[in-house]
């Protein structure tokens, strides 16, 4: 691995779904987004519901990411993730229908209806659609 190179490793409790070597990285933790180069001071920070990307040959990849940490260490970046997916395996059919569903539960005038939770499955529905457009953009996906 070269010196200007970093490991990153994406895992989830299922499975592993990313180990590159990259040259940056952008990651949504829960305070905003941090980047990372090789050389960073050890941070540890937990992760919010966001696109991490990364940069390789010029290239820009992104990976859905909702919950969990990262540690970045001076030449690598490992995310346990409690749910992750590569722009290139996102479904996008279901995350339209996931979006929608939280969009009519939020329209819904009920007591039954757990508001928070249909937030937060609006927000990973939107976030995953927009890794895919951007991934998309970039070539990518
Ligand atoms: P859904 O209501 O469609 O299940 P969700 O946001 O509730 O969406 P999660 O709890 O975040 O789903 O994830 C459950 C599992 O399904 C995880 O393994 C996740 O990677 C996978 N997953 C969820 N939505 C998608 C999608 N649109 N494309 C690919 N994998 C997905």
């Amino acid at each position: 691995m070269a010196d200007k190179e970093i490991k990153l490793e994406v895992v989830t409790p299922d499975k592993m779904v990313l180990s590159q070597t990259v040259e940056y990285v952008g990651c949504p933790g829960v305070a905003g987004e941090f980047g990372v180069l090789p050389n960073h001071i050890p941070f540890l920070s937990a992760l919010g519901i966001g696109n991490l990307h990364y940069k390789k040959a010029g290239k820009t990849f992104y990976v859905f990411v909702a919950g969990g940490f990262a540690e970045v260490g001076p030449d690598r970046l490992t995310v346990l993730a409690e749910v992750a997916e590569k722009a290139e395996d996102i479904d996008i059919e279901r995350a339209r229908k996931a979006e929608d569903r939280a969009r009519k539960r939020l329209e819904q005038q009920n007591d039954n209806v757990d508001f928070a939770r249909a937030r937060v499955a609006l927000q990973r529905a939107i976030t995953r659609m927009s890794a895919m457009n951007a991934a998309k953009s970039t070539g990518t996906a």
